[in-house]
């Protein structure tokens, strides 16, 4: 395989810059936009007088850990405008935080970040082996949400003909597949599952018929199994995606070929891993909080934003030659821990689990009810669904015994037909909380 690597760089002199000159070029941007959020940010100036630290104290990149963090309460505080630091008419687009419930967060781009926002994205998808020959049908929601749109601009300056396709309609999206000879999707782990049994469906096989290549795959949390099944499924390969609004979306840290983690691009980010509970650094490769500070951002700077999503970093030189350090895939958001029986559990490694056995299917639910009742509805694939019932028992056996090594509880496991679940074309729901507790 590495052989076939292409080993072309976007913009070679940012992505390989040394390390020292990557952190010198860091430390004068942290001091810059410290400096302008204490000037034209009530929000920092606030947090600064409490911290008593001022914008003269950050003199080392250790001195990050002298300011104050920013949460996605104090975002959603300010809104609308209050985390602007520059006046309304230099802002060029406004975004929204998708999700959670209440106020959304709002997150505006000056015509520079807007630029810079394609620049990290042109850097990443570049990183992946596309070029400007490559066809890119970009599957997610186009709207407030960032996905798709940070995306889209980003595969136009590499000069890729562009198909803003936007989730859903799946036999439109194989048409233009078909006829405009695809090479690049963008798209949610369960849309491509999702897909993938779309084409199982059609009797379409995707390495003969289509001709996908690549796959850039976000916006949820998601397993290797997943990323194996998609790959399986489709035919192509899979890529890690990284982004979040608050941070300009996605190109935050992207998967090079090499497939080994995703490079956090640290002249426009710092990152740290923090301890949820405490808030202390951890030692590198741990898994903790992930935190970022922007170093270029002009309309909306953020500094130690706690983003909730938990990873490590991978801090070995990675073989393509980027200096930029690689964050673990996402292992799950530090709001989504379930605590059953006092023990700490993460959908995904329930999905783990589930995606790794062939019997199964792509889609299942999680229920919690009563007092800690943990019950775990799976499809079966088509193949495993044979109606004879010694094997369904057998099987949720398999399945409970497995769940409880990973969980340490045992819950109670469902088999249902394929196709019974509800599906999902966007942010697939895959728990349900109904205790009483
Ligand atoms: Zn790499």
């Amino acid at each position: 395989m590495s052989a076939s690597i292409d080993r072309a760089y976007w913009k070679p002199e940012a992505e390989t810059l040394a390390r020292p000159a990557l952190e010198a070029l860091q430390l004068d941007r942290l001091r810059r936009t410290v400096a302008r959020v204490a000037e034209s940010v009530p929000l920092y100036r606030k947090k600064f007088e409490q911290a008593k630290v001022t914008p003269d104290d950050i003199r080392s990149l250790a001195d990050l850990r002298r300011l104050p963090f920013t949460t996605g309460a104090d975002l959603r505080a300010s809104y609308p405008t209050g985390m602007l630091a520059v006046p309304l008419d230099e802002t060029l687009r406004l975004h929204t935080s998708s999700g959670t419930t209440g106020k959304p967060k709002a997150l505006f781009f000056s015509r520079q970040d807007v630029d810079n926002a394609a620049e990290l994205i042109a850097r990443s998808f570049v990183a992946t082996g596309m070029t400007r020959q490559d066809i890119f049908q970009n599957m997610m929601t186009y709207g407030l949400f960032t996905g798709a749109l940070v995306a889209h601009y980003g595969a136009e300056k590499i000069g890729c003909l562009v198909i803003p396709a936007g989730p859903g309609n799946s036999d439109r999206q194989l048409l233009l597949m078909q006829d405009f000879h695809t090479t690049s999707i963008h798209l949610t782990p369960s849309f491509a599952l999702y897909f993938a049994d779309i084409l199982e469906k059609r009797g379409i096989d995707p390495r003969k018929d289509l001709a996908l290549k690549r796959a850039f795959v976000g916006a949820e949390p998601y397993t290797e199994e997943t990323r194996r099944k998609i790959e399986h499924g489709l035919g192509l390969r899979v890529f890690n995606s990284y982004g979040l609004s608050e941070m300009n979306g996605p190109g935050v840290a992207f998967e090079c070929q090499e497939q080994a983690g995703m490079h956090l691009w640290e002249d426009h980010y710092i990152l740290e891993i923090i301890d949820p509970e405490s808030g202390e650094p951890l030692p590198a490769g741990e898994r903790g909080e992930l935190v970022l500070t922007t170093l270029v951002r002009e309309a909306m700077p953020i500094l130690r934003y706690r983003t909730r999503d938990i990873t490590s970093v991978v801090d070995q030189p990675c073989a393509c030659g980027r200096t930029h350090r690689r964050i673990a895939r996402i292992t799950g958001r530090a709001d989504d821990m379930l605590i059953v029986r006092g023990v700490n559990i993460y959908p995904q490694q329930i999905e783990r689990i589930l995606m790794g056995l062939p019997k199964l299917g792509r889609n299942y639910l999680i229920v919690l009810e009563g007092l800690d009742e943990m019950t775990v509805k799976v499809e079966l694939s088509e193949a495993g669904f044979d109606g004879q019932l010694d094997h369904v028992v057998a099987l949720k056996n398999e399945i409970a015994g497995l769940l409880r090594a990973e969980i340490l509880t045992k819950p109670r496991v469902e088999l249902v037909p394929p196709g019974t679940l509800p599906i999902s074309e966007g942010k697939a729901k895959r728990v349900i909380d109904n205790r009483k507790l």
